[in-house]
C-alpha cells in the first residue's frame, strides 16, 4: 500500500519557498504564525490556503499549537471570504498523504468558497453503516486516543 509521505526537508518545499519571500504568492493574510494566500489552480473564485509558517509534512507532523494558530487564520479568512465574495457556502478541506490526494508535503487547509452552481462534486457517498461496526472502529479509535 502506497502511503508515501512526498518530500520532507523544508528545503525543497514551495511553500517554505513562499514563506521566506522566495516564491511569489498573492498573499491574503500574514501573521507571526501563519500565511494565507489564493491557490494557483482555484477549485472556485476566491480558493485560499492556509498555512503555518514552520514546515510540518501533515496532519501527523503538525504541532497541535501550529494547527491552532492556523485554525485561527482559517476562522478570519473564512468569513472575510463570505463578506468579500458573499458565497452560498463555504469548504475547509485538508489533505494527507497521497492516497488522500496531497500534493504539496507543507500541511495546509483549503478554504473554498462554494455556489450552489458551482459545479464541484461531494468528495464521499452518504452510505448508512451497521451500528456494530460504528461502534467497533469507534472503539479503536478511543483506544488510540488515550
Ligand atoms: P493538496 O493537493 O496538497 O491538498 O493542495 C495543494 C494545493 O496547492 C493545490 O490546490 C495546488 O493548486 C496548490 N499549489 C501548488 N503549488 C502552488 C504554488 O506554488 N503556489 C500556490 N499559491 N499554490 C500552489
Ligand atoms: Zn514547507
Amino acid at each position: 500500500m502506497d502511503r508515501t509521505v512526498g518530500q520532507l526537508s523544508p528545503d525543497s518545499c514551495i511553500f517554505c519557498a513562499i514563506v521566506a519571500g522566495q516564491a511569489p504568492a498573492v498573499v491574503v493574510y500574514e501573521d507571526a504564525h501563519t500565511m494565507a494566500f489564493m491557490d494557483i489552480n482555484p477549485a472556485t473564485r476566491g480558493h485560499v490556503l492556509v498555512i503555518p509558517k514552520k514546515h510540518a509534512r501533515d496532519i501527523f507532523d503538525v504541532d497541535e499549537e501550529e494547527a491552532l494558530h492556523v485554525m485561527r487564520t482559517v476562522v478570519r479568512v473564512a468569513k472575510a471570504i463570505d463578506k468579500a465574495l458573499q458565497p452560498d457556502g463555504v469548504n475547509l478541506i485538508q489533505a494527507n498523504r497521497r492516497a488522500a490526494f496531497q500534493s504539496v508535503y507543507h500541511f495546509h487547509i483549503h478554504v473554498i468558497p462554494r455556489w450552489w452552481d458551482d459545479g464541484l462534486v461531494p468528495i464521499w457517498r452518504h452510505q448508512r453503516e451497521d451500528p456494530q461496526v460504528l461502534r467497533e472502529v469507534a472503539a479503536k479509535i478511543r483506544e488510540a486516543i488515550g
